[in-house]
């Protein structure tokens, strides 16, 4: 993806208020972020646990996600419902976001299972393990794994915008 300024960040948040925008704290990594190999840039707030972001290429629409307070059990095998990554352990977790729009529209939420990390984009491409006990990765090569990724992606921002959001450059 394009890499982005934390000016081009905060500005993007489309369902939060625009004080909301201006107090979140980046990833420590935000000035190093592998941007060619990422297809979102997502993360949790390292100052509030309970909030995640992803901010889409592109376009450049960014939500703000519950993180729910409790992981998934964590015996149970879940899959990443954007990267479709199967991860043990509590490793993917059902974020919630609000949608877009003014404060009434946000008491609405969005859920959707994803990479506790929010690191897709790693997974998919083989920088990052999933854990133990996955089973060898189906036979989809990286190329279409990010297209898929990209466009799960664009679908659930869709949702919670409440129109269609492209994501990516030329898909
Ligand atoms: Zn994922």
């Amino acid at each position: 993806m394009q890499p982005l300024t934390e000016t081009e960040v905060r500005a993007s948040l489309i369902n939060c208020s625009a004080e909301e925008a201006a107090q979140l704290n980046l990833p420590s990594w935000f000035h190093d972020a592998p941007w060619d190999d990422l297809d979102y840039l997502g993360w949790i707030d390292p100052k509030a646990e309970r909030r995640a972001y992803i901010i889409a290429d592109g376009g450049l629409v960014g939500i703000r996600l519950r993180v729910p307070h409790q992981p998934a059990a964590a015996r149970r095998t879940t899959m990443c419902a954007l990267c479709l990554t199967t991860r043990p352990g509590g490793g993917v977790s059902l974020m919630a976001a609000p949608r877009a729009g003014d404060a009434a529209a946000r008491l609405n939420t969005i859920g959707t299972y994803v990479c506790n990390d929010l690191a897709c984009s790693l997974y998919i491409r083989g920088m990052r393990s999933p854990g133990r006990g996955i089973p060898a990765r189906e036979t989809i090569d990286v190329r279409g794994s990010v297209l898929r990724l990209r466009a799960n992606l664009a679908a659930f921002l869709s949702r919670v915008v409440g129109e269609e959001v492209t994501t990516a450059r030329g898909t």
